[in-house]
């Protein structure tokens, strides 16, 4: 335990260092000090993540028949460049990569990884989630979470692990471009509600798409993926007044 802790403390300052971006800030991590129940503590810019109502991740246990429109997504873009960035692994995209909820598009700006999943589908932890996060003109955000299970060797992630450092803040281009679309299932049903960003400042009024069906990954992809990430969940929120639109 206390390694893992200074290698996450250590991964932060470098990152730190190599975006020039604040130490302090930046100062957070999935256990001990800086953990989830601290965040709201670390920097009046997080206090969200004590105070607010709306949180994520949740289990998605409070469900409400709504008729959800069909999901589009028109991904015409590629995932362009990998890091490991301290917290997760993240994927940078280019191009247009679009979905429209509420009559409004949101453009695709990354996609990052959580060992285990975040949110659970009444109860059910996945061994792996990947969090899509788009963003509108205006600056809001919209989430589409998908989760894996355990099962045959994913191609869109082995193109991510090919070319993906472990040192903390060190960028890679990916040799295989590809479409970030390519992870998702023929089947795009889902889970609605309306959540946060799952890391400080834990920003609320995101909307939140969990894709119904898991896709697979070998034991040893989701094995590699944790082994550099290590776990970087955070617990679950309470519902409050929420429900989970299916
Ligand atoms: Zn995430």
């Amino acid at each position: 335990m206390k390694k893992l802790l200074m290698i996450a403390a250590f991964g932060t300052f470098m990152f730190a260092g190599v975006t020039g971006e604040g130490h302090h800030a930046d100062h957070w991590s999935y256990s001990g000090n800086m953990g989830p129940q601290h965040w709201g503590d670390i920097d009046p810019k997080f206090r969200m993540c004590a105070l607010g109502v709306n949180q994520s991740p949740i289990d998605m246990d409070r469900f409400v028949d709504a008729k959800l429109p069909k999901l589009k997504i028109t991904y015409a873009g590629i995932a362009k460049e990998v890091v490991y960035n301290g917290h997760t692994i993240k994927v940078t995209t280019l191009g247009k990569n679009e979905v429209v909820i509420d009559g409004k598009p949101f453009m695709l700006m990354q996609f990052h990884f959580h060992t285990p999943s975040e949110n659970k589908i009444a109860g059910k932890q996945f061994p792996m989630e990947a969090h899509f996060v788009h963003k509108s003109k205006d600056g809001e955000y919209l989430v589409i979470a998908l989760m894996f299970k355990e099962g045959r060797k994913n191609s869109a992630l082995q193109k991510v692990l090919n070319d993906l450092s472990t040192e903390v803040g060190k960028k890679r281009m990916l040799r295989e471009m590809f479409n970030p679309g390519d992870f998702f299932p023929r089947k795009l049903d889902y889970y609605r509600y309306d959540g946060s960003f799952t890391t400080p400042p834990c920003t609320e009024g995101v909307r939140w798409i969990v894709l119904k069906n898991p896709v697979e990954a070998s034991k040893e992809q989701i094995a590699m993926m944790h082994e550099i990430m290590h776990d970087n969940s955070r617990p679950v929120q309470p519902l409050k007044a929420r429900v989970i639109l299916k």
